[in-house]
């Protein structure tokens, strides 16, 4: 048979394709086993090629799909990604599969069941004598009939139990395809809220609007946007569509899984996530990819995912950094959403009590529809904002003796306090108050920040860690001090403040992976309690008896040289503060700062979101920053200090620019990181063609450069700062 040619996307950061010979019809974007260099990959078929112009062409090794799982639409939307983004295409089409199928497996329909026997419907509580957590398994499956491993999990039946049914003949194993599994996909109607006037007249409005819209509901922390997308997800799946929802962190959210699962079955939700095992994710892909679950939640990557018929995107907190790529391939999850949607001439639904100022941006220029909420529902009202001096009085492991007052009143009448503190560890500073050493990271230009649990120096960039010394470094005199406070100091000073109260500190430490997997991050109780924590805090959780937000350095990102630094810290003060209060509790925050007079921080306390933001918006306009202009930076690393500066310098020459149409080259923030010594070039513009245009001419002269063996250099396009 006659030799067919193909060109082929390598999963490597390689911009170019290669050639392979097949005497195979195969569709593009399938997967295919080839040989490059000494070993076998899995590569991903771009398109035909008529007349190879290359001589030695290798044959392919395997087909592996010979349909490819890759649609349409998604096969158009990666080479949009790869030309927007300047990625190498391989890498996308690596993000669309999971690492099963990556690696050229293939994922089995089937599934393996545990169902009650004739038997084990009929026997009865007596029949068990004292075993009666088997009993208590075996009324599960009386009522399910048939569960399978995530069912056991969530019901928490244990492989002892299983065994000791199974052997009674009451379970039997059985082998069932994904498809034909009894399981709850029905819809609960009754489990939905009843919209009020104003929920109403959003939904309706984004109902009736034509198909292929961006839909922003901006509204105030708890005024109850996510059941008005409920109802617009539910009138898709009524009509036999599927849903993807974009979360910024599962772990992070079970209220809204939960929520979702009582309204849409919990088995016909598909998790998505890099902390689930490779098998749940092959699953969990398949099931979304052949249509037998309709709603997938998913973190970022989850936008690369190939639906069978795909109706409605939801991205839910926006405006959160956690949707940007910043290493390898870097994205935007948000924006490939509202590209993908356009592609699939589809709604995207998405919202935020804080909207990005990109997102306002385009509602202003009437590229998105914007939906306000202005009221919280069950009469919540908004939280009430005051401002401790920090000067006023001697800090106790750095709150003022009013925080630590207002703490205490609010826990003797049962109520729930959050003390915010972005800052992770015990102390972040240690300092010899002889010589002035402090111990500082061998790979990265920052100090080390000493933890206690265990006792130890740990680096936050790079994750070195050393033992904490005894004695100075330098001059060996035993004279080490600790400086500033950080979470797992704050946590040990309240415990032993607040004796008879718990304390549960809550950062990326504290919390282990098994916590995010199982989403019980945050306690169930009611009781009163002090909840240390970072950022992580800030995403969306629902504490009803939380009634004092303290943030404990109102200050920090009101001096910074980042651009982005005064809307990220409104929205993160506006999220953290919307914590409090909820339903029928009134709620309190306590911004401490060395500067009450800030007049950022008097904004903030108005609560007043969209005033801020288009005050931003303003000042960002005249001094031509994003969103006004596109910008799109050049990084360049290297293991050698005078290269990456060298390279970009270089660029910037021959790209011939302005002055207004570039910023740098200079040294990252944090100039050495893993050993790594980073420079960027940011170039800007009020013309998107010109950026992008000027960016492929970026990318030409690295690829015909000789300089890529010492520097990495990585373009990121609309980067975050
Ligand atoms: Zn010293
Ligand atoms: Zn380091």
């Amino acid at each position: 048979m006659e030799n067919l040619y193909y060109e082929v996307a390598l999963p490597l950061p390689l911009r170019n394709s290669f050639t392979y010979s097949s005497n195979i019809k195969i569709s593009n974007g399938s997967r295919v086993q080839v040989p490059f260099r000494n070993r076998e990959i899995v590569g991903y078929v771009l398109k035909k090629q008529s007349s190879p112009n290359v001589k030695s062409i290798k044959p392919i090794t395997k087909v592996l799909d010979r349909n490819s799982l890759i649609d349409k639409p998604s096969y158009d939307l990666i080479h949009w990604i790869a030309n927007y983004y300047k990625a190498p295409i391989g890498e996308i089409f690596k993000s669309y599969f999971p690492p099963f199928l990556r690696k050229g497996k293939e994922i089995k329909d089937s599934i393996e069941v545990y169902a009650i026997t004739n038997l084990g419907k009929l026997a009865s509580k007596e029949s068990f004598g004292r075993a009666k957590k088997q009993f208590e398994a075996l009324e599960v499956f009386q009522q399910k009939l048939e569960l399978s491993r995530p069912g056991l999990k969530a019901n928490k039946i244990s492989k002892a139990i299983l065994d000791a049914l199974i052997s009674k003949g009451y379970l039997e194993k059985k082998s069932r395809n994904r498809n034909e599994l009894k399981t709850n996909k029905e819809l609960n109607l009754e489990a939905f809220f009843e919209l009020n006037d104003e929920q109403n007249k959003i939904y309706k409005s984004i109902k009736n609007s034509s198909a292929n819209l961006t839909h922003l509901i901006f509204g105030v922390t708890g005024s109850g946007k996510t059941e008005i997308y409920f109802h617009l997800i539910r009138d898709f799946i009524e009509k036999g569509k599927q849903v993807l929802i974009l979360v910024p962190e599962i772990g992070l959210t079970p209220n809204l899984k939960a929520e979702i699962e009582r309204r849409f079955g919990e088995d016909n939700v598909a998790l998505l996530h890099s902390e689930m095992s490779e098998k749940d994710r092959a699953h969990a892909w398949n099931d979304i990819n052949k249509g037998f679950k309709s709603i997938l939640i998913g973190t970022r990557s989850a936008i690369f995912t190939p639906f069978k018929d795909l109706g409605l995107i939801v991205v839910d907190e926006e405006h959160d950094s956690s949707y940007k790529q910043i290493d390898g391939f870097r994205y935007s999850a948000r924006d490939v959403a509202v590209y993908r949607a356009n592609l699939e001439k589809i709604p995207v639904i998405m919202c935020s009590a804080t909207p990005s100022l990109e997102s306002l941006k385009n509602c202003q220029d009437k590229k998105y529809c914007l939906h306000k909420l202005t009221r919280r529902v069950k009469d919540a009202r908004q939280p009430k904002f005051e401002i401790s001096d920090l000067r006023s009085s001697e800090l106790k492991s750095g709150l003022t003796e009013y925080s630590l007052n207002e703490i205490s009143k609010e826990l003797s009448k049962g109520n729930q306090v959050l003390v915010f503190l972005n800052k992770k560890g015990y102390a972040p500073m240690v300092f010899c108050n002889k010589c002035g050493w402090t111990p500082e990271c061998s790979n990265c230009d920052v100090s080390m920040v000493y933890h206690i649990n265990p006792k130890r120096l740990v680096c936050h960039h790079c994750g070195t860690k050393h033992p904490m010394p005894v004695a100075c470094l330098n001059c060996n005199e035993e004279s080490l001090e600790f400086f500033h406070t950080g979470t797992e100091k704050l946590e040990e000073f309240l415990k032993e403040y607040f004796k008879n109260t718990s304390v549960i500190r809550v950062d990326r430490e504290a919390l282990g992976k098994e916590q995010l997997r199982s989403n019980s991050v945050l306690p169930d109780s009611k009781e009163p309690l002090i909840l240390v924590g970072t950022q992580i805090l800030a995403k969306g959780h629902h504490m009803p008896n939380l009634t004092l937000v303290v943030v404990v350095d109102a200050d920090s990102g009101l001096f910074s040289v980042d651009h982005k630094a005064s809307e990220r810290l409104a929205q993160l003060l506006i999220q953290v503060s919307g914590r409090a209060g909820r339903e029928d509790k009134e709620g309190r925050v306590i911004l401490q700062s060395f500067v009450p007079e800030h007049p950022f921080l008097e904004k903030i306390s108005s609560f007043d979101y969209d005033r801020i933001a288009n005050e931003i918006l303003e000042e960002r306009q005249t001094s031509k920053l994003p969103p006004f202009v596109y910008q799109i930076n050049i990084h360049a690393e290297s293991l050698k200090r005078p290269l990456p500066e060298k390279v970009l310098m270089e660029i910037s020459r021959s790209l011939n620019l302005n002055d207004d149409e570039f910023i740098g080259p200079k040294p990252e923030l944090i100039e050495k990181r893993k050993n790594y010594f980073r420079w960027v070039l940011t170039l800007k513009s009020e013309n998107r063609k010109k950026i992008h245009a000027l960016a492929n001419q970026v990318i030409k002269m690295i690829d015909q450069s000789d300089y890529s063996k010492n520097v990495r250099v990585g373009i990121d396009v609309d980067p975050l700062n």
